[in-house]
């Protein structure tokens, strides 16, 4: 048995019942018609779709695909050419928008955790709160060991990042995402840096939270995460979106060739996702 610190509370892991609100309450998140390009590079074109509260919404499709620059639209890291993205009915492109308070209602976790490694694991995910919200530090830092207990490392408050697994590493990013009390959390690819032994502590800690209802946006390659997890399934190719659906019509009945074309691809090379799925594979002996 491998050393992984506090065991995150394991769940069961039924599939969650399908919850896409549908079209009778406001999103929260909207993309309509988004158009990005680097130059002669078109990053995004014409995309469409929305998230609403208390959805996991999974972003899959292959690299290049404009994944990661439609979240970085989301809450603004990057410009766009044209359409229009709206966080709870404001529209993030109207010169008047205060970005950076729009921004703040939205965690995001990366492949690469980026936290502070000169600041204890506490630290991490008291700062912000503390920074940006004017938190007092001991208000900031029981949030922040409350939130240490929910993602399982309470006992690693006072070390430092070195010292800690990827999937520790990650569940720390997510609970300094949360720290922030967001409304909604977006990831990209959370899982895609980390030693296959740690993914499922991560899909683990993620699944928790969806189940709470946080409304999340997920861009990842782990299928069977986004078959369970997700009620909704956007497929990207080359910019674009291919399609669209509940996780069901996605996996069981795509009705895109490209889209069973990359499913039956990751088949190929995802072995893995039958021997190795982190949602199945995980009780640790
Ligand atoms: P994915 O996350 O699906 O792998 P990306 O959103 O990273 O895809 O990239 C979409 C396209 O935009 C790719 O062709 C990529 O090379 C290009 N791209 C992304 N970010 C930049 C950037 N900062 N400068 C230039 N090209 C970029
Ligand atoms: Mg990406």
């Amino acid at each position: 048995m491998r050393d992984t610190g506090t065991a995150v509370p394991q769940g069961e892991f039924a599939p969650s019942p399908p919850r896409r609100v549908g079209d009778s309450t406001a999103p929260i998140l909207a993309f309509e018609r988004v158009s990005k390009a680097y130059g002669a590079v078109v990053a995004l074109s014409g995309v469409d779709f929305s998230v609403h509260r208390g959805e996991v919404v999974c972003l899959i499709g292959p690299s290049g695909s404009g994944k990661s620059t439609l979240l970085r639209c989301a809450n603004a890291l990057e410009t766009i050419d044209g359409g229009r993205v709206r966080f709870d009915g404001v529209d993030l492109q109207d010169g008047a928008t205060d970005v950076r308070q729009l921004r703040r209602r939205m965690g995001m976790v990366f492949q690469n955790f980026e936290l502070f490694p000169h600041l204890s694991v506490l630290r991490n995910v008291a700062i912000g709160p503390m920074t940006v919200l004017a938190a007092p530090r001991a208000v900031a830092e029981r949030e922040a060991l409350e939130l240490l207990r929910k993602v399982g490392l309470v006992d690693k408050a006072s070390v430092y990042p070195a010292a800690l697994s990827g999937g520790q590493q990650q569940r720390v990013a997510i609970a300094r995402a949360l720290a922030m009390q967001p409304d909604v959390m977006l990831f990209d690819e959370p899982t895609s840096a980390l030693d296959p032994e740690t993914i499922g502590e991560v899909l683990s800690v993620m699944k928790r939270l969806a189940d709470e209802g946080m409304t999340m946006v997920v861009v990842t390659h782990e299928m069977d995460f986004a078959k369970r997890v997700a009620n909704w399934v956007v497929v990207f190719d080359r910019g674009t979106v291919i399609e669209q659906g509940p996780p069901q019509q996605i996996f069981s009945n795509p009705q895109v060739a490209r889209t069973r074309e990359f499913l039956s691809h990751l088949g190929w090379h995802g072995e893995s996702l039958a021997t190795a799925d982190p949602l199945v594979v995980k009780q640790r002996m």
